[in-house]
């Protein structure tokens, strides 16, 4: 391959970052999806889909 094959066809990829999230009230789970590393759900607080309470997030190693 050289840069004159630019017009090659290719797989692109990117990296995925999704976020497990459990609420500490009903203990529903649900998914985040992000391409970016920075974007870390814990900086901010969360409104339960199932139950609606707004807990603040914590991230915890698995
Ligand atoms: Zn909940």
């Amino acid at each position: 391959m050289s840069s004159s094959d630019k017009d090659a066809p290719k797989i692109t990829v990117s990296k995925e970052i999704i976020w497990h999230m459990t609420c500490g009230a009903c203990r529903y789970y649900w998914t985040v999806p992000t391409m970016s590393e920075a974007d870390n759900p814990s900086r901010r607080s969360w409104t339960c889909p199932l139950c609606a309470t707004t807990l603040d997030a914590i991230e915890q190693d698995v």
